[in-house]
């Protein structure tokens, strides 16, 4: 038998074991938010994840149970909060779980701790929920870590995966990123035959209260999604959690 990374399939003895080991335990942040007409709600909750579990594995970690909330979708990065079905947290709820998350794992003797954000918009308040938890820890061993996956897009992959007239990860929202990320890991839930065409969103550089709905494609996806594949999924994914993994060494040895 394979030894799961998932914390979610240990039970408390086997939890306790591999923590003698001084693992690093590795944290989705995820969100419930739309993903298009051909992706699931739980876009940002799968991906990142599969990036833990693949990351865990090469460097005997584990993976806690994501956090399936984020912060609120914004119009420029995630279509924005009137779409069906996304549902969003404040930010101090998700700063608060976050600090919630770090004491819990620190009082189970986790040393180690990163969190793998998957929801753009989640950045600044998992950094705050992080940060919290370090002041009110005190001097302590514990060290965290906090990343985006797709910060680790590597350049000389641009080429293949970004046709030529593809405005880039900017704008990676549900379009070719995303949907081959999904093609790879879960082919199961992504509806090919509806993968969406359109143009890319051209955005002001501000926001605005209430949104433009109309500034959204009504798709959902920032651009088109047409030139996702599988094959370029499986390329990214693996270059992240080697990359990711890399790091992870780098900083927690
Ligand atoms: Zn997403």
């Amino acid at each position: 038998m394979i030894e799961t990374v998932r914390m979610a399939e240990m039970s408390w003895p086997e939890f306790a074991e591999r923590v003698k080991h001084d693992p690093v335990v590795f944290v989705p942040c995820g969100a419930f938010e739309q993903h298009g007409p051909h992706l699931p709600l739980s876009v940002d909750i799968l991906l990142p994840t599969g990036v833990c579990e693949a990351v865990a594995q090469r460097t005997q970690g584990m993976v806690a149970p994501a956090l399936n909330y984020g912060y609120k979708s914004m119009p420029k990065t995630g279509g924005g909060p009137h779409f069906p079905g996304t549902l969003n947290l404040d930010g101090a709820t998700l700063s608060a779980s976050v600090r919630d998350i770090v004491r819990e794992l620190y009082r189970h003797e986790i040393r180690k701790i990163c969190f793998i954000v998957g929801h753009y918009e989640n950045q600044w308040f998992v950094t705050e929920g992080i940060d919290l938890a370090m002041r009110e820890l005190g001097p302590s061993a514990l060290r965290v870590m906090r990343l985006e996956y797709w910060d680790f897009f590597p350049p000389e992959l641009t080429d293949k995966v970004f046709p030529g007239t593809h405005p880039g990860i900017m704008l990676e929202h549900a379009a070719i990123m995303e949907t081959s990320c999904m093609m790879h890991l879960h082919p199961e839930l992504v509806r090919v035959d509806l993968i969406p065409d359109n143009p890319p969103a051209d955005f002001p550089p501000y926001d605005v209260w209430p949104a433009h709905k109309e500034w959204v494609p009504s798709s959902g996806a920032l651009t088109s999604a047409k030139a996702a594949t599988a094959e370029k999924g499986r390329l990214m994914m693996e270059h992240y959690a080697r990359a990711i993994a890399e790091a992870a060494q780098g900083e927690f040895g």
